[in-house]
């Protein structure tokens, strides 16, 4: 295989494009607006399920890989791009889980997870500023964050400088090249009108949430769907608090400069990314509720992302069932940080017939993980 197209240049493109490119193979990679600026750009970084104990085993196994090999991975970015992505060990502290408590403790303890419990005196000693309302936490102290514009900065830059890849931004994908059910390449339109054409040996759609757009002129569409998710970010000093702090599915991460992100909403099936005032009055509330020094503090801006949506939290990874040569990742949902790394490693190996470092079957494009193109892509209350 000398020649791939991958439409869509978000971390999942990106990360597969970099390790595709290392063995050789050229890769031609199709973004319709900039490299990163959409869901890879918009999330929180956290290098962690938010409660992994809620997910199925197969996406515990790609996180724990990506857990392992980011810090690498960034030092690399940061090496070879200038532009570092700011990881952070800051480890992950959970309250109110009292009564999750024994599922997330047996899964401490099957994926060899620290998980200290902190209480009283404990507690406030190790997060000076959190509402005294909590009595307990749990802290897994493993757990890193980056920052999300700069880790997509340093990408789209390796882009740019890496011998084997040509990033074509603004030039979107309008249909895939089909001769005898087998992909042979791409079209495309960029936004100054000109249509071109990609030939390739094989084409790898990582098209996050508009992925069954893509393909929804097929018979088998992936159940892909936009999770919208709003963020803020306050303007704190530096250290008003050390850890990620989740309560009640909002979270708190604190960045080097001090800015705090706090995140976020779940609006299903839209593909708009508004923002609107309440949401940000209701996020403002949550994050003082866990800390409430941050009422002193602005919110200096609010965003909102895309997130590649499937039903199960279970990214899409290898072969269409009925499109030979079409390979698809995505659907990486709310973890695409995260278990993206190990899920671009897996493609790669399957592209290139080499062992693969996990079980690739949980992530095949199987018929029950598949919808008819005239049934309508929703999803509804899947997280
Ligand atoms: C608010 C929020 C918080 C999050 N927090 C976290 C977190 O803390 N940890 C974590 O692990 N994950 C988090 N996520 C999830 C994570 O960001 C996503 O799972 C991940 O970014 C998905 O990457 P992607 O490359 O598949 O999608 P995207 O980054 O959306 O990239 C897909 C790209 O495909 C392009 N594209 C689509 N169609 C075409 C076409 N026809 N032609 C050309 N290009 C096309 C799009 O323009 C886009 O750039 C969060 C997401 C959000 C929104």
């Amino acid at each position: 295989m000398d020649k791939v197209c991958i439409i869509g240049a978000g971390i999942i493109g990106m990360l597969t494009a970099k390790l595709l490119a290392e063995q050789g193979v050229e890769v031609h990679l199709i973004e319709q607006g900039y490299a990163g600026k959409e869901s890879s750009w918009a999330g929180g970084g956290i290098i962690s399920p938010l409660y992994p104990w809620r997910y199925d085993d197969s996406i515990s196994v790609l996180a724990q890989w990506g857990q392992a090999q980011y810090p690498q991975l960034l030092a690399q970015l940061n090496e070879k791009t200038g532009i570092d992505p700011e990881y952070q060990q800051s480890g992950l502290l959970y309250l109110s889980i009292e009564e999750e408590l024994s599922k997330a403790q047996a899964w401490m303890n099957e994926f060899s997870y620290s998980f200290e419990a902190l209480y009283g005196e404990q507690l406030s000693k190790t997060e000076k500023e959190l509402n005294n309302q909590f009595q307990q936490g749990w802290l897994t102290k493993s757990i890193g964050q980056v920052r999300n514009p700069r880790l997509v900065k340093s990408m789209q830059k390796l882009m740019l400088i890496s011998e084997n890849i040509h990033l074509h931004e603004q030039t979107r994908v309008t249909e895939l090249i089909v001769e005898k059910q087998q992909v042979k390449g791409v079209k495309t339109e960029s936004t100054n009108g000109q249509s071109q054409s990609f030939y390739a040996d094989r084409v790898i759609v990582a098209g996050g949430a508009w992925t069954a757009k893509l393909l929804d002129n097929y018979q088998s569409v992936p159940r892909i769907a936009p999770v919208k998710g709003q963020m803020i970010v306050f303007k704190a000093p530096e250290n008003l608090i050390q850890h990620i702090v989740l309560s009640k599915g909002r979270y708190l991460i604190p960045r080097k400069d001090g800015r705090i992100v706090l995140g976020s909403t779940l609006e299903f099936n839209q593909f708009d990314k508004t923002i609107d005032d309440d949401t940000l009055e209701e996020l403002r509330l949550e994050a003082i509720r866990i800390v409430p020094e941050l009422a002193n503090y602005e919110v200096e801006k609010q965003w909102a992302g895309l997130r590649p949506g499937s039903i199960d939290g279970i990214p899409y990874v290898g072969e269409h069932p009925e499109l030979k040569h079409l390979y698809l990742n995505a659907g990486h949902f709310r973890n695409g940080i995260v278990i993206g790394y190990a899920s671009c490693e897996l493609l790669k190996n399957m592209l290139l017939e080499q062992e693969c470092i996990l079980d690739p079957r949980p992530y095949a494009l199987t018929a029950n993980r598949l919808l008819a193109s005239s049934e309508e892509v929703k999803l509804e209350g899947a997280y």
